[in-house]
């Protein structure tokens, strides 16, 4: 193999599999090196849930092209996406206030967004709980994918579709050094490539490489916890759903006036010190994927989040999902732990050295939805396009 590339990715998860494709599509002869057999981090663990509504000013718009290019690669090849939308359900007045001023924002930027009754609801989602369900803000054009099968199918589709894409798994990059006008990447097994640029995507892993600069970076890793139940192909309950908790966290909503001013009623006060917000998504097998919680440590210290599930946390989960859905939710298959990067004060680290490795991570708990739109900005960026 020729081991000369204009652009090397460490990393194949979301980020760095979007980096790729946007590089491919610029004609730049690009290796995504990824460490595992296979992606099995935040870009497997995750919802799949793929939601421009969820996000703020700059990052809405990286969700709603990402949202454009994920149809149009679904209409060319099947990467599980599936158009089915996402709805926030309001269960009390002051979420009721904050779905409406999200409406008008969204009017604003011309983003179709529709008000639901209660009734429209139960219509819609026959297994939502009229109680709980006060009124809804709907956005069709959203889509959802399978989590477990995404990565992968996109990793098919650009080998299929680009010819200079090359991807490498079971190669663990342990060094990134600028050598005159190239980069040289070694792997684990002393294997070297070299190219005109690097970027670094590599998720939570901050040990291989740039240790020191990850020390340093102010980054953080969350946890969460995930469960799935048992298939219940009668439950009707399409698309996204986000629920109440939702509302009162996501960027948004932030950006709504009365955001402010909303106080955390004392039965949801639990919940919200575990960072539980209640989302659910239907998977083509018919299980239901239901969470999820956030704990937090520094980069330096994620061990101590551990890998166990607290089955209190899980409980906290599935107690506050029964009062949302007239389904078993107990009825659990399996349930696992999730961890992504994210940064206190920054949307996204990014780090330049010597205009030659750039340095992208800790997108947090938006990668799904925004990578395809991001990856666009961030490549053309690098090339000065
Ligand atoms: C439980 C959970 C639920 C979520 N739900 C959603 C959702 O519904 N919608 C949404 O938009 N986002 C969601 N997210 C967030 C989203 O999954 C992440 O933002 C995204 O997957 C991060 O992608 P990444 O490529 O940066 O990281 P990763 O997926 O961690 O990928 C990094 C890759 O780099 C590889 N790597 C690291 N170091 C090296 C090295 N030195 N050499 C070679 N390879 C290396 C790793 O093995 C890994 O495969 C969720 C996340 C979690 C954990």
């Amino acid at each position: 193999m020729n081991k000369h590339f204009d652009l090397l990715i460490v990393g194949a998860g979301i980020l760095g599999t979007f980096h790729a494709y946007h590089a491919a599509k610029l004609n730049k002869k690009v290796l995504l090196l990824e460490k595992d057999r296979f992606p099995m981090q935040a870009s497997v663990r995750n919802f799949g849930q793929i939601v421009p509504s969820g996000m703020s000013t700059n990052w809405f718009g990286y969700g709603a092209s990402g949202n454009e290019l994920y149809n149009s690669i679904q209409s060319e090849f099947d990467i599980s996406i599936r158009n089915n939308g996402s709805v926030y359900i309001a269960s009390d007045l002051d979420e009721q206030q904050l779905i409406h001023e999200l409406k008008t924002i969204m009017d604003g930027r011309g983003y179709e967004a529709e008000l639901l009754t209660t009734n429209q609801c139960i219509n819609k989602w026959p297994s939502l709980k009229s109680e709980y369900c006060k009124e809804a803000l709907y956005f069709p054009q959203e889509l959802s994918a399978e989590p477990e099968k995404l990565i992968f199918r996109l990793h098919q589709y650009l080998l299929k579709k680009y010819k200079n894409i090359t991807i490498q798994f079971d190669t663990a990059i342990v060094g990134c050094e600028v050598a005159g006008e190239k980069v040289i990447v070694t792997s684990h097994l002393h294997e070297k490539f070299t190219a005109d640029k690097a970027i670094i995507c590599s998720g939570t892993e901050f040990k291989l490489l740039f240790n020191n600069l990850f020390s340093e970076s102010g980054i953080v890793v969350s946890k969460l916890h995930m469960l799935r139940t048992v298939a219940m192909p009668n439950v009707a309950l399409e698309g996204n759903i986000l629920t109440g908790l939702t509302i009162r966290r996501y960027e948004s909503f932030e950006e709504c006036k009365s955001f402010p001013k909303i106080k955390t009623p004392a039965h949801l006060q639990e919940l919200k010190k575990w960072g539980i917000h209640i989302l659910f998504k239907k998977a083509i097998d018919g299980s239901i994927i239901i969470g999820d919680s956030h704990e937090y440590a520094s980069a330096q210290q994620a061990e101590d989040l551990g890998f166990l599930q607290n089955e209190y946390i899980n409980q906290l989960i599935l107690q506050e999902a029964g009062r949302i859905v007239n389904f078993e939710v107990n009825r659990v298959a399996t349930s696992w732990s999730g961890f992504y990067a994210q940064h206190s004060e920054k949307d996204i680290v990014e780090i330049d050295l010597e205009n030659k490795i750039h340095i992208r991570t800790a997108i947090g708990g938006k990668g799904m939805t925004t990578s395809a739109g991001y990856s666009k900005h961030s490549i053309d960026k690098i090339y000065n396009l």
